[in-house]
């Protein structure tokens, strides 16, 4: 589903992402770890071009983007509709304050897919219950507790019907009592086959639920594997050494 080859990113002279190869397979689920600053959110922000990379090869399901110094830019329609085939969840939920719960969901299906109002709702709706938050669809977003706000943020990402799911941190600025429900709606989304690249620091969580672990470090992949041999049984220096602070 996803296939990455060759990628660099530079912010100046800052060589943030260096030479990346991964693949994610169709109803896969990746975690991506590794400690601050190794480029783990470059990474994924590449993946739908919210960071145009310098070099390097980015497919996602049938398209395929080129980088490098003789290769054009992407246009911005083209770019556009890669986006929209890759959903992401932020730390911070991103929500729009002064639209409820369903008009953040139905925004970008009638802004960017064009979907008629009824068939956005309809969409919005079945979404919002997956989430389990189908009965808060008319409340506005601060009147939700943060769990509730990112699992909204999710029920907003799958009504773009997006072949990838996209997490960044998703869980990191909550309450920890309030972890769980979130997890739980991620859990359930890869249960249901939906191909994942979730970056996080619940260790136990991407043991449990992803199938493969890919380490970085300095804007390099450093270790990959199956998610609980890589967790377990770590080969790399790097990769125990990241893995002994969450003993
Ligand atoms: P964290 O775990 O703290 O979120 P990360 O692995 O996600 O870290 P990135 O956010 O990808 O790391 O950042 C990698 C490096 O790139 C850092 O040194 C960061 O300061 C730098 N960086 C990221 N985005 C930019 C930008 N837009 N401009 C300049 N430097 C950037
Ligand atoms: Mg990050």
């Amino acid at each position: 589903m996803i296939d990455i080859t060759g990628l660099r990113k530079s912010f100046g002279p800052l060589e943030v992402l260096k030479d990346i190869n991964l693949q994610v397979k169709a109803g896969g689920v990746v975690a991506l770890l590794g400690p601050s600053g190794s480029g783990k959110s470059t990474l994924l922000r590449c993946m739908n071009l919210l960071v145009v990379p310098d070099a390097g090869r980015i497919r996602v399901g049938d398209t395929t983007f080129q980088f490098g110094a003789s290769t054009e830019r992407p246009g911005t329609k083209p770019l556009a509709a890669f986006r929209s085939r890759t959903g992401m969840v932020f730390q911070n939920f991103n929500l729009f304050p002064h639209m409820t719960v369903l008009e953040n969901v139905i925004e970008a299906p009638i802004h960017v897919r064009r979907l008629d109002r009824k068939t956005a709702i309809d969409l919005g709706m079945s979404q919002l219950e997956k989430v389990g938050l189908a009965d808060r669809a008319s409340q506005r977003p601060q009147t939700l507790s943060g769990g509730q706000k990112q699992r909204v943020a999710i029920a907003r990402a799958l009504a773009m019907e997006p072949s990838v799911m996209l997490f960044d941190e998703a869980t990191s600025a909550l309450d920890p009592e309030l972890v769980g429900e979130v997890l739980q709606t991620m859990q359930q989304l890869a249960a249901d086959g939906m191909t994942m690249v979730i970056v996080t620091h619940e260790i136990a969580f991407a043991r449990d639920v992803a199938d493969r672990v890919v380490f970085m470090r300095d804007g390099y992949v450093v270790e990959e594997g199956p998610a609980g041999e890589v967790i377990n049984t770590p080969r790399m220096e790097a990769t125990k050494t990241f893995l002994s602070h969450f003993h």
